[in-house]
């Protein structure tokens, strides 16, 4: 489901840090294998990652993504449980323990969505129209879904339009100065920039009556490049569907905040869905370019500000009107069962330890790219665990594969799963995330910082399509820290998000925000996380052209970058389970916390006039923390006999800095570093506590969440020089 932001860096700059080949394979045919950190026996380890590597097969790959994508799957659909089946049949024959667990859960199919113009007389328009490109039949399958809106309520809204460009609080800012009233009005808004769930909920707080969410050319269509089928972008008749469900305050199935939606779970258990914080109170939909253009080109008043125009052959104006829309949906809510698959390998050493790597399994419609490419990778990975296990090979730690159903709902399945599983997760070292694993060739990455170096470090055992390593193709990339699933869409201007810290000049990795199925792992729970992707033009996002047609013309012709991510992915998880020593590094999160404080420091200078905010205690516990994490990870490089403790020490540590009250207004949400932007809800907010109240001007709460940080680093400090 995620799109993301990039974070452009000049390349030239990485070039200085290319390093000399390191590749497990070439290593280990020159008989030399470098130590790997964590392990006692490198040679060992690096013998059994050969193995490993060697069997994810792109010609597999492709039969997988050919199977799992052959019909529409949406969550909850028979469909989607025939694909349920199929990967559990691949676990099974792996040699994992494997379950399909169900969960109920308050979801909305479309059942009458329309859209027309009433005004101006003589302009016509019936939406949506069936997404349609002559030359790609996948269009005529009667289980393609009409284009809707995941949590939209049913209602019925006419009214003038108002065209508010990305719809950010920026945006309805500009309207005001301009005098555009939008309270009655029905707003009509561009995907890009934000979540849409932080569309519909912005042009709520303004008043709004609809919200009408298109697709604009500029964005990801022909001012891009090539339409579909001629190239990769959205056709004119092309729809993004989502979930306009606001997860600011917590994800998954909206009647159940913190608790799994277990089928046995009584009704007297859950909040009723219109109470739910998550679910937008007015009519939301989308359309294609195709459908709102004629709406755009009818909208007078002033011309909208030079930067809101968009692609269309006309200059676009903000309204109010004289463009009419009627808006008509009626959803079907109802319980409807989803289905987790659960493949685990049950640790020889340390079977509390759940090492668990996940990728979610429905789509909108065919997902090829969003979310099978991930699918497919990943049974390529379970069979490369498969086959280390019939050579008798047995993981120190319990792995555990999860097939997520309901992401795009809300990240329902993996929610849902981790809060049933709540007390297990708490020893669990890590959680692996793949959601979109192939939309192109550019490799990029999320993950929390203890995790950078070593995401970085397994991407150096890889081998690249591209000649080299993983590591070296990265380097190179012009787009080096591009979180995973990007959407050009998202990759313009967003000025407000901080670029990832590269505290080590290495190759950056982004952090976690949310749109993926990480977030109850890491900001929840507290389980370190990571998060990779390769990614390319793509503009079929979310709608009937990301199919089997498409990926084999324009994603991965040769699913070799399949075979790529299935390995990556794979060696996170072997890595981590097999570790002698935990592979984190608590020193770069150190130095990443006090760039962000920094950062702070300078956004809180001036505001609360003559009693400014003091942050020496805070940037105090930073430091303790950045220096606990310095000795941890010498005793790390130089482990003693027996690192019992010291592991026990450095899985703590990231736990430590959950707040146990939660964030503000927020509780689900627990980690005092990384939480998902309340304006922007892919992108992450750092050390949110802090931000939002310097966001919101308010020195009390301010003053309140440093004292709450300062505390978190404390215990995570303590935590970590529990090791002596
Ligand atoms: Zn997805």
């Amino acid at each position: 489901m995620r799109l993301f932001l990039s974070v452009l860096l000049c390349s030239a700059v990485l070039f200085a840090f290319l390093s000399p080949s390191v590749s497990g394979h070439s290593s280990e045919s020159s008989g030399a294998p470098h130590p790997i950190f964590g392990f006692r026996d490198s040679a060992a380890e690096a013998a059994a990652e050969a193995r490993f590597l060697a069997v994810p097969d792109p010609k597999l790959a492709e039969e997988h993504l050919r199977t799992l994508t052959q019909a529409p799957h949406m969550a909850g659909t028979p469909e989607d449980k025939a694909t349920a089946d199929y990967v559990a049949q691949k676990f099974r024959a792996a040699g994992l323990n494997t379950e399909i667990v169900e969960y109920k859960v308050w979801i909305n199919y479309p059942s009458e969505i329309s859209v027309d113009i009433t005004a101006p007389a003589g302009v016509e328009m019936h939406g949506p129209t069936r997404e349609h490109v002559d030359g790609d039949s996948y269009d005529d399958d009667p289980r393609v879904v009409m284009p809707f809106s995941g949590m939209s309520p049913s209602g019925d809204a006419e009214a003038e339009v108002v065209y508010a460009n990305y719809g950010t609080p920026e945006d309805f800012d500009k309207l005001d100065k301009l005098k555009i009233d939008v309270r009655g009005k029905i707003v009509l808004v561009r995907y890009g920039q934000n979540f849409r769930g932080v569309k519909a909920f912005v042009a709520q707080e303004h008043g709004a009556a609809g919200v009408i969410i298109y697709s604009d050319p500029f964005d990801d269509g022909w001012w891009r490049g090539d339409k579909y089928p001629n190239g990769p972008w959205r056709p004119d008749t092309g729809v993004q569907r989502g979930s306009v469900g606001y997860m600011f305050e917590f994800p998954g199935d909206p009647t159940t905040p913190g608790v799994a939606s277990l089928p046995s779970l009584p009704a007297s258990q859950r909040v009723s869905p219109e109470q739910s914080a998550q679910m937008p109170k007015i009519p939301v939909t989308p359309l294609s370019y195709h459908d709102a253009s004629p709406i755009l080109q009818h909208l007078g008043g002033p011309d909208s500000p030079r930067e809101w125009q968009g692609s269309l052959p006309f200059t676009y104006h903000v309204g109010p009107g004289p463009a009419r829309v009627k808006m008509h949906l009626k959803q079907d809510y109802q319980f409807r069962t989803l289905w987790d698959v659960i493949g685990r390998v049950r640790g020889s050493e340390f079977q509390e330890e759940w090492v668990v790597a996940g990728n979610h399994r429905d789509a909108w419609v065919y997902g090829a790219v969003d979310p099978n490419s991930g699918t497919a990778a990943m049974l390529e990975t379970v069979h490369g665990i498969g086959e280390l296990l019939k050579s008798g090979w047995k993981p120190k730690r319990t792995m555990i594969f999860g097939s997520w159903d309901g992401e795009e709902e809300g990240l329902i399945g993996s929610t849902e799963w981790a809060e049933q599983h709540e007390s297990e997760l708490r020893g669990a070292p890590a959680y692996f995330n793949m959601d979109v694993a192939v939309s192109g060739s550019k490799f990029g990455a999320s993950a929390v910082p203890s995790l950078k170096q070593f995401l970085r470090d397994v991407t150096k055992a890889v081998p690249s399509p591209k000649g080299g390593t993983v590591y070296q193709a990265w380097q190179k990339s012009d787009q080096p820290g591009a979180p995973s699933t990007q959407s050009p869409a998202e990759a313009i201007g967003d000025t407000r998000r901080m670029p990832a810290a590269n505290v080590n000049g290495d190759v950056p990795v982004g952090d976690l925000g949310s749109g993926s199925d990480y977030s109850a792992f890491q900001q929840h729970l507290g389980v370190p996380s990571t998060d990779i992707s390769s990614t390319g033009p793509y503009g079929v996002y979310h709608s009937v052209f990301d199919n089997f047609a498409w990926f084999k013309k324009f994603g991965d012709p040769d699913f070799v970058y399949e075979q790529q991510m299935a390995r990556v992915f794979g060696l996170e998880a072997l890595r981590m389970a097999d570790a002698d020593v935990l592979p984190y590094d608590y020193e770069e999160y150190g130095k990443e916390i006090a760039v962000y404080l920094d950062a702070a420091k300078k956004r809180a200078e001036g505001k609360f006039g003559d009693r400014p905010l003091d942050l020496n205690a805070v940037k105090a516990a930073a430091k303790h923390f950045q220096e606990a994490g310095t000795k941890i990870l010498a005793k790390q490089k130089n482990p003693p006999r027996d690192p019992a403790r010291l592991n026990q020490a450095l899985r703590s540590a990231e736990r430590a800095l959950l707040v146990p009250e939660g964030l503000p207004h927020r509780p689900w949400f627990r980690h005092a570093i990384y939480a998902p932007g309340e304006y922007t809800g892919y992108a992450a907010v750092v050390i949110p506590g802090v931000n939002e109240a310097l966001d919101k001007g308010d020195a009390e709460r301010a003053r309140q969440q440093l004292a709450v940080l300062t505390a978190a680093l404390d215990r995570a400090a303590k935590a970590l020089e529990g090791a002596r």
